[in-house]
């Protein structure tokens, strides 16, 4: 059996607020993805700590989630939101007042899984002074990312080097598919241990409204054909490839073509150049009555958005994982998404949706039209994609896994100090 020390554990995420309203200012699937396994996990058994940095004087410093899983906010530079490109100088500010705020609750962690590259390195600095575990997800390769920067940023020099040491050094990496595992390997390090586990979805949330009832409660007709994105604005999703697709589409002729794009902040947020972007581009392309931007979506609404649609599309650059594709599929909705990283293994193409080459608008306006042309096969592929959903990618299961890895790390772990302890016998 576990001691309460063995079950206690801290997933750090100081960029990605698990506490965070969800779809503005850079909060995405990090941050749905923290708090769901941390409060899964916490579900399971575990005694879970989440990290965060305070980005507003006006935040809550401990969120309480349930009765084991709480998020806490640390001080770490300003009191004001900095992108994560900003803020790797504040670390060692965070791992004092982590350090601080450990020794104030008289609480030690077994276990820390730190999320993107930033709290890698708080997780390297507090392991050589604590005896515990270090999992690490990374959720974008800075080595992936820069491939297709016109100019490196400067914060790629200190991004890099973090990254291949994490990986080299520290207990065991989990990449959230194979895929991902790959470029690990292959751009990366050769060095470390990394498992595969997914991420995963809310399969209760997703799917629980018909297509029909959906559309009832949005108010969308039932003969529109809807094509719809979820996520930020941000370039690296490749919103205009979407666009220009969707101009291009042969049933747009037929004037019941509907495009939403759903997600992004309240004017003047940090994702506000890119939705002024593409906002142009809607207007250029003559797109403005058919498209529509319903803001950011949450619990009242996301399930019905991804009920309503006949495709989700997922036109990014270059996507680790991708939480929008699975719960499009969870909601019996296929996916039309590019053939880059994690979404090779969501999708499967033909069977769940279509991949397509990235930033290519016929290859995309080609598959929309297919989905959206034949309402037969859209049913098929949203119920095979729903079904691969349930036996693969449901949270209980993730965390399950997660749980499961965490236990032999911390018993080796463990067993190693015991090692160490023993009074070395001369020969
Ligand atoms: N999301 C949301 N409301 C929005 C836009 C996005 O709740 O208006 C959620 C979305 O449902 C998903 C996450 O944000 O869970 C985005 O995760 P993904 O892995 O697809 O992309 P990331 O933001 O990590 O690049």
């Amino acid at each position: 059996m576990y001691s309460d020390q063995k079950r206690r554990i801290a997933l750090i995420s100081v960029s990605g607020d698990p506490a965070a309203e969800i779809g503005q200012e850079e909060a995405g699937g990090q941050n749905v993805y923290v708090r769901q396994i941390g409060e899964t996990l916490a579900l399971q058994g575990w005694q879970v700590d989440m990290f965060t940095r305070q980005s507003r004087p006006d935040q809550a410093k401990i969120v309480q989630h349930q009765p084991n899983c709480r998020t806490i906010r640390l001080q770490a530079g300003p009191l004001e939101f900095r992108s994560r490109h900003e803020i790797f100088d504040y670390m060692p500010e965070f791992v004092s007042q982590f350090e601080a705020f450990q020794k104030q609750e008289n609480v030690s962690y077994a276990l820390i899984h730190t999320h993107y590259w930033l709290s890698s390195w708080v997780g390297m600095q507090l392991r050589k002074t604590n005896p515990l575990v270090q999992v690490h997800t990374y959720h974008s390769l800075g080595v992936i990312k820069y491939k297709t920067a016109k100019k490196l940023p400067t914060v790629a020099s200190q991004r890099l080097p973090v990254e291949k040491t994490c990986l080299e050094t520290i207990d065991c990496v989990v990449a959230t598919s194979p895929q991902e595992k790959a470029h690990m390997r292959e751009h990366v390090s050769d060095q470390g241990t990394i498992e595969i586990i997914p991420c995963g979805t809310d399969i209760q949330r997703f799917g629980r409204v018909s297509r029909t009832e959906a559309r009832e409660q949005l108010g969308i007709p039932a003969h529109e054909k809807m094509v719809l994105y979820v996520g930020r604005f941000d370039p690296r999703k490749g919103i205009e490839t979407l666009v220009r697709a969707v101009a291009q589409s042969k049933l747009r002729a037929a004037g019941d073509l509907r495009l939403v794009i759903g997600g992004g902040s309240r004017p003047g947020k940090s994702d506000g150049i890119e939705r002024d972007r593409i906002e142009g581009i809607v207007n250029e392309l003559g797109l403005q009555e058919m498209t529509h931007f319903p803001g950011r979506l949450d619990e009242t609404n996301l399930h019905l958005y991804y009920a309503a649609a006949d495709v989700c599309v997922v036109p990014s650059h270059y996507e680790p994982f991708g939480l929008v594709p699975i719960e499009a599929m969870a909601s019996h909705t296929p996916v039309v998404a590019s053939d880059v990283g994690g979404l090779q293994f969501t999708v499967v193409s033909e069977e769940t949706g279509l991949l397509v080459p990235p930033k290519d608008v016929d290859a995309f306006a080609i598959a929309i039209d297919r989905i959206i042309g034949d309402l037969e096969w859209r049913d098929q592929l949203g119920a095979a994609g729903r079904q691969r959903i349930e036996s693969h990618f449901s949270w209980e299961g993730v965390s399950t896994q997660l749980g499961k890895l965490y236990t032999r790390l911390i018993e080796e772990k463990e067993t190693t100090l015991e090692q160490e302890k023993q009074p070395q016998v001369a020969a």
